[in-house]
């Protein structure tokens, strides 16, 4: 197992996003009742990736601001294998409704699982004492709860993966985990009322959304021309050259230096051009094909705009064996576009090398946007939308798992109703580029809506009802 850092976040600087009295009541009254309950003891944190996707970026966060009010946290992050990360992967497309890579899920994929998992639980072992709290993420770490009860620990299975209404792929995704967590587990935290199994009982349940942190490298102020001094530097755009300075987590100076993998024909677009832009981990849930697809049979004609497709370096992403599938895909659907087409829609892979860097890269991306859409599938929050949404960024989403939490359609966004409907969809993202009184209002309560409930005061404090169910001693 990695042990990931976690740089401590001061939580009386949110004073300056959300107020005084509301930082009071998460960063004094909250954390004071949680320090008293816990008594010394950690959280210990079991995640599959450090690097990636909202639950690496969450975690980063909320992590830091646990331990700024003054609570010991850790962070685990499992070793698997391309065997066990297929595995785990088709239980991820399962739980989220499909068949995923049409394997197996059965006596086979149990082996691989325990397997895999067997010398993590010694790795476990050496850091979770009596009485701490072990939160363990997604389906990759749900075969750790045994061994997590055996230490005498609290057992939190926290899943950010599912779909609106189960149905038969759920259903045996769900039975592949339940030997898994049902006999063990004290509390379940998902980010959606409708995901759970109905073998979850609601008095072990919370349902809990994400957060984003404002003064991250993902969504610091940034003026506009270091945002396009640094989109201009990746390559993303024709601007102005100039500083890319951001700020660290750790308070420290950072520069942009690293530059963007671009499939694209001729030059980068000029400042002014309005963009379009999906910014996803290469997944199937995502649908970034749908997103290119949309854009050239419904927004393309008549209109300046250009679309970017963005996403990790897909060799940096250790637990996702589908990204190189997927941006394959993206590539040889964007080689079949009438040449016109092709010349608006660049496909980006962002570098991971730095993972602050790809944030404040992220973050520029979001800002430069006319639109930021997440066309999803299905989607267990969509982090994307929350953080262009405190940008001022309008999104087109798709009504869809947290999406459908996160967009009051028509006031902060607008909601797709059919995430197939790729008419439906570029006529909203259409509504947007056309109409900048309606941009500009939708921006604005955007981010009121992303400050009143997406920021990681409101996530810390609804924690605090885990923490009275699970020690209300
Ligand atoms: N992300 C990133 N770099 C990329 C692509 C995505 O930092 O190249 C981040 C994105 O900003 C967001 C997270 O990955 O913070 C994706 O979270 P979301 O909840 O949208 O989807 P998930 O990947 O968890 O399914």
């Amino acid at each position: 197992m990695e042990h990931v850092a976690i740089t401590s976040r001061d939580p009386f600087r949110f004073s300056a996003v959300v107020g005084e009295d509301r930082t009071e009541l998460f960063a004094v009254h909250a954390a004071q009742e949680v320090l008293e309950r816990l008594r010394g003891r950690s959280v210990i944190n079991v995640s599959s990736t450090a690097a990636g996707g909202g639950v690496a970026e969450m975690l980063h966060v909320l992590l830091g601001l646990i331990r700024g009010i003054g609570l010991d946290t850790r962070w685990l992050v499992i070793d698997g294998n391309p065997e066990f990360f297929e595995v785990t992967k088709r239980l991820h497309n399962h739980l989220y409704g499909t068949a995923g890579d049409g394997g197996d899920l059965g006596e086979a994929e149990h082996l691989i699982y325990d397997d895999t998992l067997q010398p993590e639980r010694d790795a476990l072992a050496a850091h979770a004492r009596e009485g701490d709290i072990v939160v363990l993420h997604d389906p990759q770490t749900a075969g750790l709860a045994a061994l997590a009860k055996q230490l005498g620990c609290k057992v939190v299975w926290r899943c950010h993966v599912g779909i609106d209404e189960q149905n038969d792929h759920s259903r045996t995704g769900w039975e592949f985990l339940r030997p898994y967590l049902e006999p063990f587990v004290d509390h379940y935290v998902f980010s959606d009322r409708r995901f759970p199994p109905d073998w979850v009982s609601p008095d072990r349940l919370s349902v809990i959304w994400p957060s984003i942190d404002p003064f991250a490298p993902k969504n610091q102020n940034l003026d506009d021309a270091t945002v396009e001094a640094i989109l201009t530097h990746v390559g993303l755009i024709a601007g102005t050259p100039g500083d890319t300075v951001f700020e660290r987590d750790d308070g420290s100076p950072g520069r942009v230096e690293l530059m963007c993998d671009i499939v694209r024909t001729g030059p980068p677009p000029g400042p002014d051009v309005p963009l379009v832009v999906q910014i996803s981990r290469w997944d199937s849930m995502k649908d970034m094909a749908g997103v290119m697809q949309a854009f050239a049979e419904y927004v393309d004609s008549g209109r300046t705009a250009q679309l970017v497709l963005a996403g990790p370096v897909v060799t940096a992403v250790a637990d996702d064996p589908e990204g190189g599938q997927v941006l394959q895909e993206c590539w040889n659907l964007w080689r079949q576009l009438p040449h016109a087409v092709r010349a608006r829609v660049q496909l980006a892979c962002l570098p991971m090398h730095d993972l602050e860097e790809n944030a404040v890269i992220v973050n520029a991306l979001q800002r430069h946007a006319h639109v930021v859409t997440q066309k999803s599938l299905a989607e267990g929050f969509g982090l994307t939308a929350a953080e262009a949404m405190l940008k001022g960024t309008p999104v087109v989403a798709s009504a869809v798992g947290g999406l459908i939490d996160q967009v009051i359609d028509g006031e902060s966004g607008l909601l797709v109703q059919d995430p197939t409907d790729l008419e439906e969809f570029g006529a909203a993202v259409c509504r947007i580029l056309d109409d900048d009184d309606l941009r500009r209002r939708l921006g604005e309560g955007a981010r009121a809506r992303a400050i009143d409930t997406h920021l990681g005061d409101t996530h810390l404090r609804r924690w605090l009802g885990v923490v009275r169910a699970l020690y209300d001693d």
